[in-house]
């Protein structure tokens, strides 16, 4: 069994973007991020801070944007349509969730797709699906990296599975893998006898929040296995979906919770950011 090591190679492509990031500064284009907070929910704020010093380390200039809770939809929307225009801005990620007054599938079809890092935007979403060059969501194309730097991104003729069918993760990693020629299955909580689709899977992406949802009875042997799940115990660790230690003893390949789809989301963000700011040169 191997670990995907998700760490090890987010430093690598950190450290590469740092380069980058160098040579368009040489050039006099900056590179800039708006990362749009609204409340005081400490993971959210937790995650900003993460965003925020990976923009440090690669040189990208990154403009927090903090609002009360109560901030009305109109103001927000303002405040993205600034940010959309501001020219020192390529990437704008909205952090989510957003307070319920708040209409979140409004706010993220506002921002300018060309910014839309997060890969959220309706016409991202469609790029993505069609195979076209958009801006993929960064945990997804996260993982396409990971099956890459392993050598395990020619899926013709093997099966994936994906189980966890949101628009942030389940759906689009799931287009992702048929872009690379998988056969797809998609699972959700509607989903019969989950372990009749998962034991068909040459690759298992689980992306549900769920912890010990995938056993080792569940696994086809020699599975490559993509567990983006974070479940925080009441003594504080951090585990994914998979029982990790049954499940790897059957995988060929697996990733580690902490340590593997986590660290490359943030990397694939900063990714992004700077392909935005290529595009515009
Ligand atoms: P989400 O929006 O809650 O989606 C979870 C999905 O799983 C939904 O499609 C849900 O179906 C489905 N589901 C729920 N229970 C199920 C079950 N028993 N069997 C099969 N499917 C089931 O969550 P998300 O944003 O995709 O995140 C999923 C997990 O990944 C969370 O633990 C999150 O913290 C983690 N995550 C990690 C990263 C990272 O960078 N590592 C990034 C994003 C998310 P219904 O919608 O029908 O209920």
């Amino acid at each position: 069994m191997v670990l995907l090591d998700g760490k090890s190679l987010a430093n690598e492509i950190k450290d590469r973007l740092k380069n980058k990031v160098d040579d368009l500064n040489n050039r006099d284009i900056t590179v800039g991020l708006a990362v749009v907070l609204v409340g005081e929910d400490p993971a959210s704020h937790l995650y900003v801070s993460m965003k925020k010093r990976a923009c440090d380390y690669v040189g990208i200039d990154s403009y927090s944007l903090q609002f009360d809770e109560n901030i009305s939809e109109d103001k927000l929307i303002e405040e993205i349509e600034k940010l959309n225009s501001d020219s020192r801005i390529d990437g704008i990620l909205v952090q989510l969730p957003l307070p319920k007054h708040i209409n979140t599938d409004k706010i993220l079809s506002l921002i300018d797709p060309a910014k839309d890092v997060d890969g959220f935007h309706p016409e991202n979403v469609g790029k993505i699906v069609t195979g076209l060059d958009g801006f993929a969501p960064c945990t997804p194309l996260g993982m396409v990296r990971l099956l890459e730097k392993y050598n395990l991104d020619d899926l013709r003729g093997k099966n994936a599975v994906v189980v966890g069918a949101s628009n942030i993760v389940g759906k689009p990693i799931a287009a992702l893998l048929l872009n690379l020629n998988a056969t797809v299955d998609i699972c959700h909580i509607y989903t019969d006898n989950l372990k009749e689709h998962t034991l068909k899977a040459d690759i298992l992406v689980v992306a549900v929040g769920k912890e010990n949802l995938i056993t080792a009875d569940m696994v086809k042997d020699g599975a490559v296995i993509l567990d983006v799940g974070i479940n925080k115990r009441e003594d504080g660790k951090i585990v994914g979906d998979v029982d990790f230690d049954e499940v790897s003893k059957k995988a060929s390949y697996i990733t580690p919770v902490p340590g593997g789809v986590g660290p490359m989301t943030i990397a694939m963000l900063l990714e992004n950011t700077v392909k935005s700011a290529k595009q515009k040169v």
